[in-house]
């Protein structure tokens, strides 16, 4: 049977044996819901507190500043449409990045047609947004400013406490999808001075379909869902108790190995990198090359198509994700591969490999061996290759 190595962790991550075992009594034995009164619901509300309490500290906030939501797009639709709208009489200028994921992109993209105006930052070659473009974007009429923290494909790590600094400095809110950095990378809300913070569990080992945004306490932004009185009247609906309580529990065991799980996946991040900038040619990495996230690597290879390198790996046992976007429906390349600047046929030609706790060395040798076969074997079907080879195009205008 072949192998399964999956170096797809940016995609989503195993949810912890723990968390599910954390979970399963609120499913079956006190099943009771938190806002009734008799002490069977009573009980389950001590246990959300609990839960909110343990992941407010792992982010440096009050508690009460900590709203769950069911997944990390519902926090950034939140916090972008519901703080546009309060702020609206002070302006409609926002401020975002060309990098953003789609959670955020799609959702300006939106509050476009409804009448606000977006300013997307460009970013450079290695996906860092410059802080004096943000001075210079800023306008008495912009409200909000959101920076991804972490970018899900490349990996780069933008200066967020800067950021918000200067967005601060000129009295507009900053809100950063986190969703990617949190239990990657260490956070402080108030350390940051960020406003708004967006996180999903499915990306810390916690379940899927449950999330959190932060929201600094005085923040106008409006109720996302109307309804009951749940989280502090501003978001509606039964709370999802056993997926609350296990996004704690996945917080507090990724934040008690923090350290070597964080020295584990940089190890073999570098690894990975070292070995395939040395073995492989006309390659490049994408992202920046230290203030990345601790396990991501993000290559483009000329003369290779993306989703077929894709492919190829899973019969290998390999699982990735790829920089073009077919999977997801659409053959544009992704638009953070080419805010950094790469033409298209180079953006097609990539792969982001997102390791985890519990990749080896060995599955990131056997990946190496398996990308340099591949590659290979890719490129001698390739007729721009065969050109290249013959001295007749160089693709290569990148760097
Ligand atoms: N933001 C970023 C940076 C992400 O990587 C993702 C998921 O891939 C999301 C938002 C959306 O999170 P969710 O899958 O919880 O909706």
């Amino acid at each position: 049977m072949t192998r399964q190595i999956y170096l797809d962790n940016a995609a989503t991550t195993a949810t912890y044996p723990e968390v599910v075992e954390a979970m399963l009594p609120w499913f079956t034995e006190r099943y009771g819901n938190p806002s009734s009164l008799y002490e069977f619901g009573q009980s389950t509300k001590a246990a959300l507190i609990d839960a909110r309490e343990r992941i407010a500290a792992h982010l440096g906030a009050p508690a009460q500043d900590i709203y769950f939501t069911a997944c990390g797009t519902e926090s950034d639709n939140w916090a972008l449409k519901a703080t546009a709208e309060a702020y609206a009489n002070k302006g409609k200028h926002l401020i975002t990045s060309a990098i953003e994921h789609h959670a955020i992109s799609h959702t300006t993209e939106w509050l476009e047609k409804q009448g606000f105006e977006v300013t997307y930052l460009p970013v450079n070659a290695d996906g860092l947004v410059n802080p004096a473009d943000l001075a210079a974007a800023l306008r008495e009429d912009t409200t909000l400013v959101s920076i991804i923290f972490a970018n899900n494909e490349i990996g780069t790590v933008q200066p967020i406490k800067e950021l918000a600094a200067i967005a601060h400095e000129r009295g507009a809110l900053f809100h950063t999808d986190a969703v990617q950095a949190v239990a990657h990378l260490p956070i402080n809300v108030e350390e940051l001075d960020v406003d708004l913070l967006s996180a999903s569990a499915h990306k810390f080992h916690g379940p899927k379909g449950v999330g959190l945004l932060y929201i600094r306490k005085g923040l106008k932004t409006r109720s996302f869902l109307h309804g009951g009185a749940q989280e502090r009247k501003r978001r509606a609906g039964t709370e999802n108790v056993p997926a609350i309580i296990g996004m704690a529990k996945a917080l507090d065991l990724c934040m008690e190995r923090f350290d070597e799980r964080i020295a584990h996946e940089l190890e073999l991040r570098d690894h990975l990198i070292n070995r395939v900038l040395a073995e492989v040619e006309h390659v490049r990495l994408n992202g920046h090359r230290t203030l990345r996230l601790p396990n991501n690597a993000n290559f483009s290879f000329e003369f290779v198509e993306g989703e077929s390198l894709l492919l190829t790996l899973e019969q290998k046992g390999i699982l990735a994700s790829s920089g073009s976007a077919c999977a997801s429906g659409s053959l544009d390349p992704s638009h953070v591969l080419l805010a950094i600047g790469l033409p298209h046929e180079i953006a097609h030609g990539s792969l982001r490999l997102s390791l985890g706790e519990a990749t080896t060395r060995e599955d990131i040798d056997y990946t190496v061996e398996a990308i340099k076969e591949v590659v290979e074997r890719l490129r001698q079907m390739s007729p721009l290759f065969e050109d290249f080879i013959h001295g007749k195009k160089a693709l290569s205008a990148v760097r």
